[in-house]
């Protein structure tokens, strides 16, 4: 084992998804893996202020699923115990877009979990704190990441201690899994580095939230709703997924202002303005069991740490803080998961290396392109909407043709459903809609219409 190791310690910033998945990726490369949370972390699946998008809906998409199992062996069964619902792919999520109400229900042969975001956050947690060289420090907010004095390696972190005291960690590896990244970018900007550039596409995304009791009289045809609104005009979408402890979680919203209110009584009033009244319907007669929480998403950011020609060494920023994903598309916790699986594969590659730490980060960066690659190139999707910011593809129109065309055809042939479903679960890429035989079957509907 010791021959394997490449470092004596990796310090984690953040204990979000992203963070709790690296570290599990760290520990058998690492003596010592260190998480550094600045949050008090719940002893039980519970709210808390780092992560605010937890309170609303999070679909975990099955190849996140798989990649947790591959990271945490057994994790779907952590799920099962912890109370996810299993749901039928493509038969249980009753699926209401323009022209299908619904789009056809068939069973396309897997299960996926529909559960809460911190029950999912705390299943991954215990599989963290239940490794031994792996360490979780909470209520420590780390200020700064530290490098030595030419800028050309990181040497550690500066953090606050839960007694508010300053104190710093040394480390071979920094992850920064803060989500927001600000650390990187102010450790590159204090040692006079270039900043990635990013692309951005801004959707001012406006959700909101509410939890029910699902009722006695709940429909049998399904178990969770999406509904999509008529892009371009109407903006206004739902999702609606069971969660553990007999509830539903309905998330509602709209973008650039069509967004919804905090309140009870504005919360269903969208809802009853959706393209279609499925989730209105069933939410209408159910208890509410909290309040209506709400959360701002201006954009998409994608980070190219690719395209730069010197990194620190011994610093990876990870998660969010490389590329946030509009979040309707529920991708953020699974491309998190499937980097961490894509670090592990890395730091055994380069285990062998003279120096393995130095070429993780390009290694890194090139490779994470191929992952990004699918959910970032569904977020092109968000310019069907003219208010959307930033540089429209100039073949979109024939994109949004050639998708529409596609979808004909899924609802009509199992097996194209069933290709379909496996891009936007993330276990095929984008570019399987570029085989000859299926476009020519694309471009004959396209034909038709
Ligand atoms: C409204 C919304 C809905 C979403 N829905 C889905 C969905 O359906 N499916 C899906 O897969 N994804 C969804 N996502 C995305 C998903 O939540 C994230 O992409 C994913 O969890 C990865 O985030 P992360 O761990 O990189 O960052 P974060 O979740 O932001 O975690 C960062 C962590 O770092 C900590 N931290 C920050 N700064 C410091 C510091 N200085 N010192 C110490 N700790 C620090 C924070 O407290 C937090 O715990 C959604 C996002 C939003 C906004």
């Amino acid at each position: 084992m010791a021959s394997t190791m490449i470092g004596k310690q990796a310090v984690v910033i953040g204990a979000g998804m992203a963070g709790l998945t690296a570290a599990g990726a760290l520990a058998d490369r690492f003596d010592q893996v260190v998480v550094l949370e600045r949050d008090t972390l719940p002893s039980e699946p519970a709210y808390r202020a780092g992560t605010p998008q937890a309170r609303h809906v999070h679909a975990l998409l099955l190849s996140g699923q798989r990649a947790l199992s591959e990271l945490f062996p057994g994790f779907e069964q952590d799920l099962a115990r912890a109370g996810a619902v299993p749901l039928r792919a493509g038969l249980d999520v009753r699926i209401e877009r323009q022209g299908y109400h619904p789009f056809p229900q068939r069973d396309l042969g897997w299960i996926s979990y529909a559960v809460s975001r911190p029950t999912i956050e705390r299943a991954v947690r215990a599989r963290v704190e239940g490794r031994a060289n792996t360490t979780l420090r909470q209520r420590c907010r780390v200020q700064e990441v530290l490098a030595s004095p030419d800028g050309e390696a990181i040497t550690g972190v500066r953090y606050d201690n839960e007694d508010g005291a300053s104190e710093t960690i040394a480390a071979d590896l920094v992850v920064d899994a803060s989500g927001r990244g600000a650390l990187t970018l102010a450790l590159l900007q204090s040692i006079g580095r270039p900043l990635p550039e990013e692309t951005s596409i801004g959707i001012d995304l406006g959700y909101a939230t509410c939890v029910f009791v699902i009722p006695d009289d709940a429909p049998a045809d399904w178990k969770g709703v999406m509904t999509f609104g008529q892009a371009p005009h109407d903006s206004r979408g739902g999702l609606m997924l069971p969660l553990e402890g007999n509830r539903w979680m309905a998330t509602i919203g709209g973008r650039h202002g069509d967004v919804p209110s905090g309140d009870a009584e504005g919360f269903l009033t969208y809802a009853s303005a959706l393209r279609t009244p499925t989730i209105y319907n069933a939410i209408s007669r159910a208890r509410r069991l909290d309040g209506v929480a709400r959360y701002g998403f201006p954009e998409s950011v994608r980070r190219h740490f690719e395209r730069l020609n010197v990194f620190p060494r011994g610093l990876l920023p990870i998660g969010d803080a490389i590329c946030r994903f509009n979040p309707v598309y529920g991708q953020g916790m699974t491309v998190a998961a499937l980097e961490a699986c894509l670090l592990g594969r890395l730091l055994e590659r380069l285990a062998g290396d003279g120096d393995p730490i130095a070429g993780l980060a390009p290694a890194f960066f090139d490779e994470v392109q191929a992952l990004i690659e699918t959910p970032w190139s569904v977020a092109i999707l968000d310019f069907v909407f003219p208010d959307t910011r930033g540089q429209r593809p100039a073949d979109f129109e024939t994109t949004l043709r050639f998708g529409i065309a596609l979808t004909r055809l899924a609802a009509e042939d199992p097996a194209v459903h069933k290709l379909t479903a496996e891009v936007q679960n993330l276990l095929k890429p984008r570019s399987v809609y570029r085989d000859p035989k299926l476009v020519e079957r694309v471009l004959a509907k396209m034909a038709e219409a």
